[in-house]
């Protein structure tokens, strides 16, 4: 039998993770706010849309992805997605949440006998259609044995990454590491560049010498120097997860001081950009400040 999935949250990355599942054999109870994206689940290809969040907790299976952890504690608590899930059901949060919150979360699923897991993806849009996301686990062990096989439909990295909230840590820092890369890569070509020097002839020289990161290797290529900016990740969501990552430090007490001057650039971009500008446009956001003298 076609064993059953709810998905909830089915928009840039939501969408082709649930369409890889599908392709995967397994049969989708889709569910999303907007009107037209369940307007387009028209019932074939292993997708059907729920008619409402019980249809999608009856699945005993859910998967969200999702803004944030407001948006998850609403479909959870508010709306009443947890409380519709019977006792051995398992809620699976892929969404980038805040790792504390998720540990709370998980302990309230508990009680009414659901296992709460977190299971964030990094790989962008693109890994998504591809089905080759990293997908980092946090759980007990017994959790992530059973969710695997699932997880690899949409992922060719699935690594379980300790106890609830550990997956949404280290979500929030690799994102923080990535924001970083970007922009300090970002201010180097743009100086380069104003230096006289060809963008394209300094990353061919940076990627393979110490420089390199994934904003050189794929960022400023594809989607900075040919001025798509358009990977899919919008700068407003790159800014909460970097809060969040820059929180764990504090709370840790970590020397902070470039993760602290990365957050602060980022914000100041999501002030100056259009609401839903794409992460990438921050090199175009640098490329328009005010010429520094020094
Ligand atoms: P998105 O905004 O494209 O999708 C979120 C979806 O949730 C939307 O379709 C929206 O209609 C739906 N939604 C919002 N509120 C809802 C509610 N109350 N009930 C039901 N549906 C609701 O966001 P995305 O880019 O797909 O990102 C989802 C998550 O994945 C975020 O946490 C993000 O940080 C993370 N992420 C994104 C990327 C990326 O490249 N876009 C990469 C890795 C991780």
């Amino acid at each position: 039998m076609t064993e059953r999935i709810g998905f909830v949250g089915l928009g840039h990355m939501g969408m082709p993770m649930a369409r890889r599942l599908a392709a995967g054999g397994y049969h989708i109870s889709g569910f999303d706010a907007s009107a037209s994206i369940m307007a387009s689940l028209d019932g074939t290809d292993g997708m059907t849309p729920a008619p409402g969040l019980p249809a999608v907790a009856r699945t005993g299976r859910v998967i969200l992805m999702l803004p944030d952890s407001d948006v998850v504690e609403q479909v959870l608590l508010d709306d009443g997605l947890l409380a519709e899930t019977k006792p051995g059901g398992m809620v699976i949060d892929m969404s980038s949440s805040d790792p504390a919150r998720t540990r709370e979360l998980s302990e309230r699923a508990a009680g009414l006998g659901v296992t709460l897991i977190d299971a964030p993806v990094s790989g962008g849009v693109a890994g998504a259609v591809a089905g080759s996301l990293t997908i980092m686990v946090g759980g007990p062990e017994e959790a992530f044995s059973a969710v695997r096989p699932v997880l690899q439909a949409m992922g060719s990295r699935v690594v379980h990454a300790g106890s609830v909230g550990a997956g949404h840590a280290v979500k929030a820092l690799n994102n923080l590491m990535s924001a970083a890369h970007l922009l300090a890569s970002s201010e180097a070509l743009i100086a380069g560049r104003r230096f006289g020097l060809d963008p394209a002839v300094m990353l061919e020289i940076i990627n393979s010498s110490s420089g390199r990161s994934g904003s050189t290797e794929l960022k400023w290529p594809r989607y900075v120097l040919t001025e798509a900016y358009d990977a899919g990740f919008p700068v407003r969501l790159m800014v909460k997860d970097i809060k969040l990552a820059l929180a764990i430090e504090h709370a840790t007490g970590t020397p902070s001081a470039v993760s602290e001057a990365t957050v602060a650039a980022w914000s100041a971009a999501l002030e100056d950009l259009p609401p839903d500008a794409d992460h990438t446009a921050i090199a175009r956001w640098l490329e328009q400040r005010p010429p520094v003298s020094g």
